[in-house]
């Protein structure tokens, strides 16, 4: 009997019918032999929905209040579906973050799960019942509830299948699969049948939303091999596993894009040692993430230009605080926040010289200009203008054949 955690995405649990339908799904699993311990989202939109009520009452709302406003999501779909379940006849429990409990560890907003008990659960499971977790929440060591990131469930499920060692760790959505690129947005995109964590790392932290990064980085960590497939059909999905089993015939295997991206430049910076910590140190210490860097020496080598990107929720508070900062000194500052951030990702770059050439070439032949360029191993970025996204992605896809 194999042990398996289910996790079911927004669109799947997001109205009353396609919480009977998971019901089905579930059921199926139990009757064929299985032990099930099904994690939810909650229903699509809901989380953008009270985000939305918070910012109405305030845009400084606290914290504290909207950790517990937004687990108020996932509450609901483990009590719906659990209700469903028991209505077929499956014996089936709900539990809240803090009667498992699931211990986290971090700010509110952007906690990280540590542990959690198992012991209730397990012996729930072995008497043949089937456990719902709500996912994206949990609870600190003092007792408050937090949530742990836009697209947690994926977390959740993924520590779940840890800690409780489970043989399955299935990851049903919308989609049937991972697709060399966003399928709704551009249909010629093919289907993945297995794919590296490597891989999805990079396409997850790269935008492509269909799995959450940090999951896939806890199933790296740990080899927990994950599968993603449709919750509305019975076609195989996509594997999720070490690289040594996948045989590489592509150069590329996937292209994923970002939209919040936004990009800062300050002209005629002093160019002297230190300046670049000068700028950057004061961002890090307020949680502002820096992506790409460039730096372009002036000639007469006293000035450069600093290019670099950010998350495009971060440009006031970055802007805000490069004025105030007076360890450095510019002549000017520009800034642009309708930039998109282009991926394309593939363990078999390693091997295959040109495919940086070919992007860009690819890119050029389409007129879009370049911004910022960053490259990693297995992965290369540009910064393009947001408008040229759609034909960066087509042409990319049509050039590295993966349409
Ligand atoms: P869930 O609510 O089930 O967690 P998400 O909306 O978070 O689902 O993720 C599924 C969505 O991810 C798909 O509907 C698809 O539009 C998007 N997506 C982005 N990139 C990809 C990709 N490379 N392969 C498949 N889906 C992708
Ligand atoms: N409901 C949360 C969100 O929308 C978590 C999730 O769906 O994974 O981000
Ligand atoms: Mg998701």
């Amino acid at each position: 009997m194999a042990k398996k955690v289910l996790k079911f995405g927004g669109t799947s649990v997001g109205t009353i019918d396609r919480i009977l339908h998971v019901a089905k799904i579930i059921k199926k699993e139990l009757d064929s032999g299985h032990e099930v311990i099904a994690i939810v989202s909650a229903m699509s939109g809901k989380t953008n929905e009270l985000l939305n009520q918070s910012k109405t009452i305030s845009k400084d709302f606290s914290k504290r209040e909207l950790d517990v406003l937004l687990a108020s999501g996932e509450q609901v779909t483990s009590s719906l579906l659990s209700g469903a379940l028991i209505d077929i006849g499956v014996n089936s429990k709900s539990w809240l973050n803090w009667q498992i409990p699931i211990l986290t560890e971090g700010e509110n907003l952007n906690s990280r799960i540590i542990n959690m008990n198992i012991s209730k659960i397990n012996k729930f499971l072995s008497d043949g019942g089937v456990a719902i977790i709500p996912g994206f929440q949990g609870v600190s060591k003092n007792g408050e509830v937090t949530t742990i990131g836009r697209g947690g469930s994926d977390a959740t499920a993924v520590a779940v299948a840890k800690i409780f060692e489970a043989d399955k760790c299935e990851i049903y959505t919308d989609v049937d699969g991972i697709y060399s690129t966003d399928p709704n947005k551009i249909p010629v995109a093919k289907k993945i049948d297995k794919i590296s964590y490597e891989e999805m790392l990079e396409l997850s932290s790269l935008g492509a939303k269909v799995m959450q990064s940090s999951a896939v980085q806890t199933a790296m960590m740990y080899n927990i091999p994950l599968e993603v497939k449709s919750t509305f059909t019975d076609r195989q999905g996509t594997k999720i596993f070490d690289q040594e089993s996948i045989d590489y015939t592509k150069s590329v295997t996937g292209v994923a894009y970002s939209k919040d991206d936004a990009k800062i430049t300050l002209i005629g910076v002093q160019d002297k040692p230190g300046v670049a910590a000068n700028i950057f140190e004061p961002l890090s210490k307020n949680q502002i993430n820096v992506d790409m860097v460039i730096q372009n020496i002036s000639s007469d080598q006293k000035t450069t230009d600093i290019t670099f990107t950010i998350k495009r929720d971060d440009l006031l508070k970055t802007i805000e605080i490069l004025r105030n900062n007076k360890n450095i000194q510019y002549e000017n500052m520009s800034h642009n926040d309708k930039v998109a951030k282009i991926s394309i990702v593939g363990a078999g770059m390693v091997s295959t010289p040109g495919v940086t050439y070919r992007m860009f070439r690819g890119l050029a032949e389409e007129k879009i200009n370049i911004l910022a360029i960053s490259t990693s191993e297995i992965k290369l970025s540009v910064i393009i203008d947001e408008h040229d996204t759609l034909k960066a992605i087509k042409k990319l896809h049509t050039i590295f054949e993966l349409d």
